[in-house]
């Protein structure tokens, strides 16, 4: 069986509010690259992954400054469509999404794989993608992930102890996470539908994997990470993917 076609959508329309600075933490430096290119390296290089959309922030100048500041600068051409996120993470993939539901692109992807990726992960490794292509070859879903090192424990909303999980099974969830396409279109299709009775209920959408275990009977599989696959959310999270960096030299 040949190879499918891999779509990754990549995710920096986050305003980054958690990073106290001014310059969304996709654009801020690590080492001398702002922190959007490296996963954007790893894409471009990767036998893997064939072309990408990339998300940017909601106003024209954030998409013109991804365009000229991050595509055309370090000529990334697998990038080939940029579109505006949106309010929430699901709302920027969403956007993403029409654009391959909508055949909006060059090639329509609709048989092959769809990679969602934050932006803010820099560490984003070919090994990585490589697991991931192999799982959702076979299982239709999966996501990246490690298991969790500390026992983890369920509040009560009060802040007391209410439950803790068995640590053999909890793991922290990274991304990509991986998808048929016409899966994830659907199930992000249900998640617009369902979004107002959600929110009235209080669940908030912090995965892609969600939707599909909330909307599907598709089973998500869990691969093989990297302790390294950080998320830069704090400022302190660039200085610890620095370390890393200078270790994985
Ligand atoms: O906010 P959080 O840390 O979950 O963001 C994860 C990724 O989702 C980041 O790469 C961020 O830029 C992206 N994001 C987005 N649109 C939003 C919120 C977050 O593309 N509305």
């Amino acid at each position: 069986m040949g190879k499918k076609r891999c779509t990754a959508i990549v995710l920096a329309a986050g305003r980054g509010s958690r990073m106290k600075s001014d310059v969304p933490k996709q654009y801020m430096l690590l080492r001398d690259k702002p922190v959007i290119w490296y996963a954007l390296h790893a894409i471009e290089e990767s036998a893997v992954i064939d072309d990408c959309i990339l998300v940017a922030g909601t106003e024209v100048s954030d998409i013109e400054y991804m365009r000229d500041e991050i595509v055309a600068r370090y000529g990334f051409r697998k990038v080939d469509t940029i579109v505006a996120g949106g309010k929430e993470r699901y709302d920027s993939v969403y956007h993403a999404l029409q654009v391959i539901a909508d055949e909006d692109m060059a090639v329509p992807n609709r048989d092959g794989f769809i990679f969602i990726h934050d932006g803010v992960r820099p560490f984003l490794s070919e090994e990585i993608l490589r697991r991931c292509y192999e799982a959702v070859e076979k299982y239709h879903a999966c996501v990246a992930g490690m298991p969790v090192k500390d026992t983890i424990k369920l509040a009560d909303g009060e802040g007391f102890a209410a439950k803790t999980p068995d640590r053999a099974l909890t793991w922290q969830i990274q991304t990509p996470q991986v998808f048929d396409a016409p899966l994830i279109i659907s199930s992000y299709n249900r998640l617009m539908q369902e979004k107002e009775n959600l929110l009235r209920e209080g669940v908030s959408i912090t995965d892609d994997a969600m939707t599909v275990e909330r909307f599907t009977g598709c089973k998500v599989k869990l691969v093989e990470g990297s302790y390294e696959n950080i998320k830069i959310t704090t400022p302190e999270d660039i200085r610890i993917a620095e370390a890393l960096m200078e270790d994985l030299k």
